[in-house]
Protein backbone atom coordinates (compact mmCIF):
# COMPACT_ATOMS: atom_id res chain seq x y z
CA UNK A 1 0.00 0.00 0.00
CA UNK A 2 2.39 2.51 1.22
CA UNK A 3 5.41 1.43 -0.75
CA UNK A 4 4.05 2.99 -4.29
CA UNK A 5 3.86 6.50 -2.53
CA UNK A 6 5.10 9.53 -4.69
CA UNK A 7 8.75 10.39 -3.24
CA UNK A 8 8.40 13.96 -1.06
CA UNK A 9 11.51 15.93 -0.67
CA UNK A 10 12.97 16.21 2.24
CA UNK A 11 12.80 19.42 3.92
CA UNK A 12 16.42 21.21 3.27
CA UNK A 13 16.76 22.98 6.44
CA UNK A 14 15.68 20.06 8.85
CA UNK A 15 18.15 17.82 6.52
CA UNK A 16 20.93 20.75 7.09
CA UNK A 17 20.46 20.73 11.24
CA UNK A 18 20.96 16.70 11.15
CA UNK A 19 24.30 17.27 9.02
CA UNK A 20 25.57 19.64 11.06
CA UNK A 21 24.96 17.72 14.52
CA UNK A 22 26.47 14.22 12.85
CA UNK A 23 29.60 16.94 11.22
CA UNK A 24 32.39 16.06 14.04
CA UNK A 25 35.31 19.19 12.96
CA UNK A 26 35.47 21.01 15.92
CA UNK A 27 35.11 24.72 13.59
CA UNK A 28 32.15 23.88 12.27
CA UNK A 29 29.34 26.40 11.58
CA UNK A 30 25.67 26.67 11.52
CA UNK A 31 24.49 29.22 9.52
CA UNK A 32 21.17 27.68 8.56
CA UNK A 33 18.34 27.23 10.97
CA UNK A 34 15.90 30.23 12.25
CA UNK A 35 16.90 29.63 15.72
CA UNK A 36 18.58 32.15 18.30
CA UNK A 37 22.19 31.01 19.42
CA UNK A 38 24.08 33.20 22.45
CA UNK A 39 27.83 34.01 21.88
CA UNK A 40 28.91 30.49 22.54
CA UNK A 41 26.77 29.20 19.68
CA UNK A 42 24.55 27.37 22.15
CA UNK A 43 20.88 27.33 22.91
CA UNK A 44 20.11 30.54 25.02
CA UNK A 45 17.25 29.97 27.98
CA UNK A 46 15.82 33.39 28.37
CA UNK A 47 16.34 34.63 32.26
CA UNK A 48 12.56 35.73 32.31
CA UNK A 49 11.23 32.84 30.73
CA UNK A 50 13.85 30.88 33.29
CA UNK A 51 11.95 32.91 36.06
CA UNK A 52 8.40 32.40 34.97
CA UNK A 53 9.60 28.77 34.55
CA UNK A 54 10.32 28.60 38.48
CA UNK A 55 7.35 30.28 39.48
CA UNK A 56 5.12 27.86 37.65
CA UNK A 57 6.51 24.92 39.01
CA UNK A 58 5.88 26.05 42.75
CA UNK A 59 2.31 26.28 41.59
CA UNK A 60 1.07 24.04 44.08
CA UNK A 61 -3.01 24.50 41.93
CA UNK A 62 -1.30 23.56 38.43
CA UNK A 63 -2.54 20.30 36.97
CA UNK A 64 -2.56 19.07 33.90
CA UNK A 65 -6.16 19.03 32.30
CA UNK A 66 -6.99 20.78 29.20
CA UNK A 67 -6.83 24.19 28.04
CA UNK A 68 -10.58 25.26 26.77
CA UNK A 69 -11.12 24.87 23.36
CA UNK A 70 -9.84 28.36 22.24
CA UNK A 71 -6.66 28.10 24.37
CA UNK A 72 -5.45 29.43 27.60
CA UNK A 73 -6.82 32.72 28.09
CA UNK A 74 -4.55 34.82 29.33
CA UNK A 75 -1.94 33.88 27.05
CA UNK A 76 -5.57 34.89 24.34
CA UNK A 77 -5.47 38.46 26.19
CA UNK A 78 -1.86 39.16 26.47
CA UNK A 79 -1.35 38.26 22.52
CA UNK A 80 -3.91 40.09 21.52
CA UNK A 81 -2.96 43.20 23.45
CA UNK A 82 0.52 42.50 22.75
CA UNK A 83 0.25 42.32 18.93
CA UNK A 84 -2.32 45.12 17.85
CA UNK A 85 -1.86 47.26 21.40
CA UNK A 86 -5.93 46.83 21.55
CA UNK A 87 -7.87 48.36 24.08
CA UNK A 88 -10.63 45.75 25.96
CA UNK A 89 -13.10 47.35 23.19
CA UNK A 90 -11.02 46.44 20.16
CA UNK A 91 -11.25 42.74 21.52
CA UNK A 92 -14.99 42.79 21.38
CA UNK A 93 -14.18 42.36 17.52
CA UNK A 94 -11.32 40.41 17.30
CA UNK A 95 -11.40 36.51 17.22
CA UNK A 96 -8.33 34.69 18.67
CA UNK A 97 -7.45 30.98 19.25
CA UNK A 98 -4.31 29.30 20.43
CA UNK A 99 -2.54 27.45 17.96
CA UNK A 100 0.37 25.54 17.21
CA UNK A 101 3.17 27.85 17.51
CA UNK A 102 3.29 30.01 14.68
CA UNK A 103 3.18 27.40 11.80
CA UNK A 104 -0.37 26.00 13.16
CA UNK A 105 -1.62 29.97 13.30
CA UNK A 106 -0.33 29.91 9.39
CA UNK A 107 -2.16 26.52 8.73
CA UNK A 108 -5.63 27.28 10.86
CA UNK A 109 -6.02 30.90 9.28
CA UNK A 110 -5.22 29.13 5.82
CA UNK A 111 -8.07 26.67 6.58
CA UNK A 112 -10.18 28.87 7.93
CA UNK A 113 -10.44 31.39 4.64
CA UNK A 114 -10.13 28.25 2.45
CA UNK A 115 -13.48 27.56 4.50
CA UNK A 116 -15.09 30.77 5.22
CA UNK A 117 -14.38 33.22 2.46
CA UNK A 118 -13.28 30.65 -0.71
CA UNK A 119 -10.46 32.89 -1.97
CA UNK A 120 -9.73 32.61 -6.02
CA UNK A 121 -6.11 33.40 -4.98
CA UNK A 122 -3.34 33.80 -1.96
CA UNK A 123 -0.41 35.86 -3.27
CA UNK A 124 2.85 35.37 -1.15
CA UNK A 125 6.36 37.17 -1.48
CA UNK A 126 8.62 35.88 -3.49
CA UNK A 127 10.88 34.84 -2.02
CA UNK A 128 9.12 34.05 1.54
CA UNK A 129 9.56 31.48 4.61
CA UNK A 130 9.40 28.29 2.59
CA UNK A 131 6.18 27.35 4.98
CA UNK A 132 3.75 29.55 3.35
CA UNK A 133 4.03 27.78 -0.17
CA UNK A 134 3.66 24.66 2.01
CA UNK A 135 0.64 25.22 3.86
CA UNK A 136 -1.49 26.30 1.33
CA UNK A 137 -0.62 23.26 -1.05
CA UNK A 138 -1.81 21.19 1.75
CA UNK A 139 -4.77 23.26 2.52
CA UNK A 140 -5.34 23.18 -1.04
CA UNK A 141 -9.30 23.83 -1.82
CA UNK A 142 -8.62 24.67 -5.42
CA UNK A 143 -7.11 28.63 -4.20
CA UNK A 144 -4.43 29.41 -6.73
CA UNK A 145 -0.83 30.24 -5.00
CA UNK A 146 0.59 33.07 -6.65
CA UNK A 147 3.97 35.36 -5.44
CA UNK A 148 4.47 39.12 -5.93
CA UNK A 149 8.27 40.26 -6.94
CA UNK A 150 9.10 41.07 -2.99
CA UNK A 151 12.95 40.96 -3.64
CA UNK A 152 15.45 42.56 -6.03
CA UNK A 153 18.00 40.16 -6.13
CA UNK A 154 20.69 42.45 -8.06
CA UNK A 155 20.76 44.81 -5.59
CA UNK A 156 19.41 43.28 -2.51
CA UNK A 157 16.62 45.74 -2.06
CA UNK A 158 12.92 45.58 -1.77
CA UNK A 159 11.03 45.66 -5.52
CA UNK A 160 8.32 48.08 -3.48
CA UNK A 161 7.43 48.73 -7.16
CA UNK A 162 7.25 45.23 -8.10
CA UNK A 163 4.92 44.44 -4.93
CA UNK A 164 2.45 47.49 -5.02
CA UNK A 165 2.13 46.95 -8.81
CA UNK A 166 1.42 43.66 -9.02
CA UNK A 167 -1.47 43.68 -6.37
CA UNK A 168 -2.70 46.50 -7.94
CA UNK A 169 -3.03 44.70 -11.19
CA UNK A 170 -3.58 41.59 -10.40
CA UNK A 171 -4.82 40.82 -7.43
CA UNK A 172 -8.41 40.56 -6.95
CA UNK A 173 -11.30 41.30 -4.37
CA UNK A 174 -11.48 38.68 -1.21
CA UNK A 175 -7.53 37.52 -2.74
CA UNK A 176 -5.72 36.92 0.53
CA UNK A 177 -2.03 38.51 0.92
CA UNK A 178 0.65 37.25 3.15
CA UNK A 179 2.52 39.64 5.03
CA UNK A 180 5.36 39.62 7.21
CA UNK A 181 4.60 41.97 10.03
CA UNK A 182 8.65 42.48 10.71
CA UNK A 183 11.84 40.64 9.86
CA UNK A 184 10.88 39.30 6.82
CA UNK A 185 12.12 35.90 5.94
CA UNK A 186 14.36 34.85 4.47
CA UNK A 187 15.29 38.73 3.12
CA UNK A 188 15.64 40.35 6.40
CA UNK A 189 13.87 43.50 4.72
CA UNK A 190 11.03 45.27 5.66
CA UNK A 191 9.06 47.96 4.20
CA UNK A 192 9.24 51.30 5.32
CA UNK A 193 6.32 53.02 7.19
CA UNK A 194 5.48 54.97 4.17
CA UNK A 195 5.38 51.69 2.05
CA UNK A 196 3.14 50.17 4.38
CA UNK A 197 0.34 52.78 4.34
CA UNK A 198 0.68 52.25 0.32
CA UNK A 199 0.25 48.38 1.43
CA UNK A 200 -3.09 48.74 3.51
CA UNK A 201 -4.23 51.62 0.75
CA UNK A 202 -4.22 49.18 -1.99
CA UNK A 203 -5.69 46.38 0.13
CA UNK A 204 -8.61 48.84 1.08
CA UNK A 205 -9.19 49.66 -2.53
CA UNK A 206 -9.04 46.55 -3.97
CA UNK A 207 -11.03 44.68 -0.91
CA UNK A 208 -7.67 42.45 -0.60
CA UNK A 209 -7.44 40.23 3.10
CA UNK A 210 -4.37 41.04 4.57
CA UNK A 211 -2.98 37.92 6.54
CA UNK A 212 0.13 38.76 8.70
CA UNK A 213 2.66 36.33 9.70
CA UNK A 214 3.91 38.14 13.16
CA UNK A 215 6.56 35.67 14.07
CA UNK A 216 9.45 37.99 15.32
CA UNK A 217 7.69 40.87 17.54
CA UNK A 218 10.51 42.38 19.57
CA UNK A 219 13.05 39.76 18.70
CA UNK A 220 13.67 41.96 15.29
CA UNK A 221 14.84 45.23 16.37
CA UNK A 222 14.30 44.80 20.22
CA UNK A 223 11.38 47.19 20.18
CA UNK A 224 7.71 45.73 20.76
CA UNK A 225 5.60 48.70 19.12
CA UNK A 226 8.15 49.04 15.91
CA UNK A 227 7.90 45.24 15.39
CA UNK A 228 4.03 45.91 15.61
CA UNK A 229 3.79 48.68 13.53
CA UNK A 230 2.71 47.28 10.33
CA UNK A 231 0.26 45.05 11.92
CA UNK A 232 -1.05 48.12 14.42
CA UNK A 233 -1.81 50.69 11.25
CA UNK A 234 -3.78 48.01 9.63
CA UNK A 235 -5.88 47.33 12.60
CA UNK A 236 -6.54 51.05 13.79
CA UNK A 237 -6.20 53.13 10.72
CA UNK A 238 -8.08 50.82 8.39
CA UNK A 239 -11.80 48.76 8.50
CA UNK A 240 -10.03 45.69 6.91
CA UNK A 241 -10.72 42.79 7.93
CA UNK A 242 -7.50 40.73 8.45
CA UNK A 243 -5.60 37.72 9.93
CA UNK A 244 -2.85 37.40 12.33
CA UNK A 245 -0.15 34.49 13.45
CA UNK A 246 1.55 35.54 15.61
CA UNK A 247 4.45 33.04 16.99
CA UNK A 248 6.46 32.99 20.79
CA UNK A 249 8.68 30.58 19.32
CA UNK A 250 11.74 33.34 18.51
CA UNK A 251 10.85 36.39 20.79
CA UNK A 252 10.67 34.05 24.01
CA UNK A 253 13.25 31.35 22.80
CA UNK A 254 10.30 28.71 23.44
CA UNK A 255 10.85 26.64 19.97
CA UNK A 256 9.96 23.70 21.36
CA UNK A 257 6.91 24.32 23.24
CA UNK A 258 4.63 25.41 20.02
CA UNK A 259 3.19 28.77 21.71
CA UNK A 260 1.35 30.58 18.94
CA UNK A 261 -2.34 32.69 18.58
CA UNK A 262 -4.14 33.27 15.14
CA UNK A 263 -6.41 36.17 15.16
CA UNK A 264 -9.00 36.54 12.86
CA UNK A 265 -10.15 40.69 12.86
CA UNK A 266 -13.74 40.90 12.15
CA UNK A 267 -14.86 44.76 12.40
CA UNK A 268 -18.35 43.40 14.08
CA UNK A 269 -19.46 41.65 16.78
CA UNK A 270 -21.55 39.34 15.36
CA UNK A 271 -18.83 38.46 12.70
CA UNK A 272 -16.41 37.52 15.45
CA UNK A 273 -18.72 34.89 17.00
CA UNK A 274 -19.21 33.29 13.75
CA UNK A 275 -15.49 33.22 13.23
CA UNK A 276 -14.77 31.91 16.69
CA UNK A 277 -17.31 29.25 16.14
CA UNK A 278 -15.75 27.79 13.28
CA UNK A 279 -12.16 28.52 14.04
CA UNK A 280 -13.63 25.93 17.37
CA UNK A 281 -14.53 23.37 15.37
CA UNK A 282 -11.43 23.20 12.67
CA UNK A 283 -9.33 23.43 16.08
CA UNK A 284 -11.37 20.41 17.29
CA UNK A 285 -10.80 18.39 14.81
CA UNK A 286 -7.47 19.40 14.35
CA UNK A 287 -5.76 19.67 17.71
CA UNK A 288 -8.69 19.68 20.47
CA UNK A 289 -7.40 21.84 22.87
CA UNK A 290 -3.51 23.55 22.42
CA UNK A 291 -0.46 23.13 24.41
CA UNK A 292 -0.59 24.54 28.19
CA UNK A 293 2.75 24.47 29.24
CA UNK A 294 4.65 27.09 26.80
CA UNK A 295 1.51 29.67 26.85
CA UNK A 296 1.03 29.30 30.74
CA UNK A 297 5.11 30.31 30.54
CA UNK A 298 4.14 33.57 27.92
CA UNK A 299 0.86 34.19 29.29
CA UNK A 300 2.82 34.67 33.07
CA UNK A 301 5.99 36.73 31.59
CA UNK A 302 3.10 38.98 29.73
CA UNK A 303 0.94 39.61 32.77
CA UNK A 304 3.51 40.42 35.40
CA UNK A 305 5.36 44.14 34.99
CA UNK A 306 8.84 42.58 36.28
CA UNK A 307 8.91 39.60 34.44
CA UNK A 308 8.16 41.63 31.11
CA UNK A 309 10.39 44.32 31.55
CA UNK A 310 13.16 41.39 32.52
CA UNK A 311 12.03 40.18 28.88
CA UNK A 312 12.13 43.30 27.23
CA UNK A 313 15.81 43.41 28.71
CA UNK A 314 15.99 40.00 27.14
CA UNK A 315 14.67 41.19 23.53
CA UNK A 316 16.94 43.75 23.56
CA UNK A 317 19.99 41.54 24.40
CA UNK A 318 19.47 38.99 21.35
CA UNK A 319 18.61 41.61 19.30
CA UNK A 320 21.86 43.78 19.99
CA UNK A 321 23.89 40.30 19.64
CA UNK A 322 22.42 40.15 16.21
CA UNK A 323 23.26 43.31 15.36
CA UNK A 324 26.87 43.23 16.58
CA UNK A 325 27.70 39.66 14.61
CA UNK A 326 25.91 41.70 11.36
CA UNK A 327 29.02 44.71 11.86
CA UNK A 328 31.67 42.29 12.44
CA UNK A 329 30.54 39.68 9.16
CA UNK A 330 30.80 43.08 7.20
CA UNK A 331 33.95 44.48 8.62
CA UNK A 332 35.84 41.18 8.36
CA UNK A 333 34.50 40.64 4.31
CA UNK A 334 35.25 44.16 3.53
CA UNK A 335 38.89 44.28 4.88
CA UNK A 336 39.31 41.12 2.63
CA UNK A 337 37.45 42.68 -0.06
CA UNK A 338 35.48 40.02 -0.76
CA UNK A 339 33.97 39.91 -3.94
CA UNK A 340 29.76 40.85 -3.36
CA UNK A 341 27.07 42.60 -2.10
CA UNK A 342 27.45 42.84 1.53
CA UNK A 343 26.82 46.19 2.65
CA UNK A 344 22.91 45.65 3.20
CA UNK A 345 23.81 43.05 6.18
CA UNK A 346 24.37 45.86 8.13
CA UNK A 347 20.87 47.57 7.58
CA UNK A 348 18.66 44.44 6.98
CA UNK A 349 16.52 43.28 10.33
CA UNK A 350 16.22 40.68 12.24
CA UNK A 351 18.25 37.13 12.05
CA UNK A 352 18.37 36.78 8.56
CA UNK A 353 20.10 37.99 5.39
CA UNK A 354 20.64 36.90 1.63
CA UNK A 355 24.35 36.35 0.54
CA UNK A 356 24.05 36.15 -3.08
CA UNK A 357 26.44 32.88 -2.58
CA UNK A 358 25.83 30.56 -5.27
CA UNK A 359 24.51 27.00 -4.83
CA UNK A 360 28.30 25.60 -5.70
CA UNK A 361 29.63 27.71 -3.17
CA UNK A 362 27.27 26.87 -0.43
CA UNK A 363 28.24 23.24 -1.46
CA UNK A 364 32.31 24.40 -1.04
CA UNK A 365 31.75 25.95 1.68
CA UNK A 366 29.56 22.80 3.56
CA UNK A 367 32.76 20.31 2.14
CA UNK A 368 35.34 22.08 2.71
CA UNK A 369 34.72 24.30 5.43
CA UNK A 370 32.07 22.23 7.55
CA UNK A 371 29.93 26.01 7.24
CA UNK A 372 26.30 25.37 6.74
CA UNK A 373 23.48 27.16 5.06
CA UNK A 374 20.43 27.09 3.23
CA UNK A 375 20.84 26.40 -0.90
CA UNK A 376 18.78 30.02 -1.51
CA UNK A 377 21.89 31.58 -0.27
CA UNK A 378 19.72 32.72 3.37
CA UNK A 379 22.47 33.16 6.30
CA UNK A 380 20.96 33.26 9.93
CA UNK A 381 23.39 35.69 11.75
CA UNK A 382 22.77 33.83 15.05
CA UNK A 383 24.84 31.42 14.36
CA UNK A 384 28.13 33.77 14.11
CA UNK A 385 30.14 34.51 17.18
CA UNK A 386 33.20 36.50 18.42
CA UNK A 387 34.70 32.65 17.77
CA UNK A 388 33.85 32.15 14.18
CA UNK A 389 33.07 35.39 12.78
CA UNK A 390 36.96 35.45 10.99
CA UNK A 391 36.48 31.83 10.12
CA UNK A 392 33.31 32.40 8.27
CA UNK A 393 34.64 35.52 6.39
CA UNK A 394 37.71 33.65 5.36
CA UNK A 395 35.83 30.74 3.90
CA UNK A 396 33.57 33.10 2.30
CA UNK A 397 36.38 35.22 0.91
CA UNK A 398 37.71 31.97 -0.47
CA UNK A 399 34.95 30.60 -2.20
CA UNK A 400 34.08 34.01 -3.75
CA UNK A 401 37.61 34.51 -5.36
CA UNK A 402 38.26 31.13 -6.55
N1 LIG B 1 6.54 32.57 10.05
C1 LIG B 1 7.79 32.90 9.72
C2 LIG B 1 8.01 34.02 8.77
C3 LIG B 1 8.87 32.22 10.29
O1 LIG B 1 10.11 32.57 9.95
C4 LIG B 1 8.62 31.17 11.20
C5 LIG B 1 9.73 30.41 11.80
N2 LIG B 1 10.82 30.16 11.03
C6 LIG B 1 7.29 30.88 11.52
C7 LIG B 1 6.28 31.60 10.93
C8 LIG B 1 6.83 29.80 12.45
O2 LIG B 1 7.53 29.51 13.52
P1 LIG B 1 6.98 28.54 14.67
O3 LIG B 1 6.00 27.61 14.06
O4 LIG B 1 8.21 27.85 15.12
O5 LIG B 1 6.38 29.43 15.68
Amino acid sequence: LFANLPEAATDAAFALIEAYKADTFPLKVDLSPGFYRDEDARPWILPSVEKAKQDLLNDSTADHEHAPILGHEALIHSAQRLVFDATCEDTATIASIQTIAGTGANHLGALFLAKARCPRTVWISDPSWINHQEIWQLVDSGIERQTYPYFDKQSFIIDFEGTISTLNLKAREGDIVILHGCAHNPTGLDLTKDQWKAVADVCEEKKLVPFFDVAYQGFATGDLAEDAWSVRHFFHNTSLEMLVAQSFSKNFGLYGERVGVLHVVCRTEIARSKATNMLSRLSRAEITTAPINGAKIVAKVLGDTNLKQQWQNDLLHMSHRMKSMRKRLVDALLKRQTPGAWEHILTDIGMFSMTGLQPDQIQTLKERYHIYLLPSGRISITGLTEHNVEYVAEAFHKVTVA
